[in-house]
């Protein structure tokens, strides 16, 4: 029997979303690598429209937990549904993303079956016959690598979003769908979800976007932040903001980027007003490319950028806005 590596997706209205991909993505060519197969746990209400966005993504077969307690997230039954695949399929490796669920049910799956666990994993490999991982510690300034215990299975990690490709979507790929029943488990209830608000309805999540426009203290005020908002809106993309303007109030603290904030990863991050914390630094150092905005050319914000404008905000956030706007207007025929 080939070896099968199980991932964990959270369906919500009928897909799957961008960190769970990549993660099926990355089981995929760990599976490819050894003639294995993967294996997605789908969990939610209505999930059988994800099955085949899964198949497309890489998956050969999704085991779903399709019930109504499982719409909104509830800690004690998504493990339990977790737990219960794993007993039906014996993985070798549980892959879930470092997301705020994923890292809760990854660390109480793992305590369950006493195996070790390697959380916010930004490279996994085999070798020697060994599974190893490399994860940052201390704020990124150290990349340590971790062996899991050969003699310990299932292996289970947590995968940093955006930082594993997404396999596919190959058109017409599919994967057999297997219905498993949930049974809530004993002491489910304890934790019960009240209400649920959307941060930001119609803005482009944070977490999964491909340009992030950040603002820091040097915006000045939280209206000023309109000019964030407009900047990101051409480019297609999300605000973020340093912690010093969440702790002023100025924004909510779940756009705000840094060790206590979000781990981000765009293809483009640009940092307005923003002097270049370490603490900042370590959500957004890893996006393929950096432009600062600062009118202080000493700013540490500039060690890491890959473009520097050293200049007042007020001034080149509208110009630059404009030019851009112009530039990326469909051509009229
Ligand atoms: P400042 O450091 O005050 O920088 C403002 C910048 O704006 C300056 O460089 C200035 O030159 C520039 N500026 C001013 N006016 C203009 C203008 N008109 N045009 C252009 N530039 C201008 N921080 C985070 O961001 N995320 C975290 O998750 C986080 N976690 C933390 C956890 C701990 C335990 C601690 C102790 C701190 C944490 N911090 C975090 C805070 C961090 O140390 C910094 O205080 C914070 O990032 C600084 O925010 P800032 O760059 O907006 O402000």
């Amino acid at each position: 029997m080939s070896e099968l590596i199980l991932t964990v997706a959270e369906v919500r209205d009928g897909s799957v979303g961008k960190p769970a991909l990549e993660t099926t993505g990355e089981a995929r060519r760990l599976a490819d690598g050894r003639g294995g197969r993967v294996a997605v746990v789908a969990l939610g209400s209505a999930v059988a429209p994800a099955v085949e966005m899964l198949g497309r993504y890489g998956a050969d077969e999704v085991l779903t937990f399709d019930h109504p307690d499982l719409a909104a997230y509830n800690l004690e039954s998504h493990a339990a549904c977790v737990l219960k695949a794993v007993a039906d399929c014996k993985p070798t490796l549980v892959l879930l993303p470092a997301t705020v669920h994923g890292r809760e049910v990854a660390a109480w799956v793992a305590a369950a079956l006493h195996v070790g666990l390697a959380s916010d994993v930004v490279e996994l490999s085999y070798a020697d016959g060994g599974l190893t991982a490399v994860r940052p510690t201390y704020s990124g300034k150290v990349r340590a690598t971790v062996a899991f215990d050969a003699g310990s299975t299932p292996h289970v990690a947590t995968l940093r979003p955006n930082v594993f490709p997404v396999f596919g979507p190959v058109e017409g790929r599919a994967a057999t769908a297997r219905a498993m029943a949930f049974e809530a488990p004993a002491g489910a209830g304890r934790v019960r979800m009240v209400e649920s608000k959307v941060a930001q309805k119609g803005a482009v999540d944070l977490g999964e976007a491909r340009v992030v426009v950040s603002g820091g203290r040097g915006m000045k005020a939280a209206e000023h932040f309109a000019l964030l908002e407009s900047l990101a809106s051409v480019l297609g993309g999300a605000v973020g903001a340093t912690r010093m303007v969440v702790d002023l109030g100025w924004v909510d603290h779940a756009i705000q980027v840094g060790q206590t904030g979000k781990i981000v990863n765009p293809e483009l991050y640009v940092a307005v007003g923003i002097s270049g914390a370490i603490q900042h630094l370590v959500g957004m150092q890893t996006s393929r490319t950096i432009v600062a905005i600062n009118k202080d050319a000493e700013a540490p914000i500039f060690k890491i950028a890959d473009y520097g404008i050293v200049g007042d905000a007020f001034e080149i956030l509208p110009a630059l806005t404009e030019e851009l706007r112009k530039a990326l207007a469909p051509v009229a025929v």
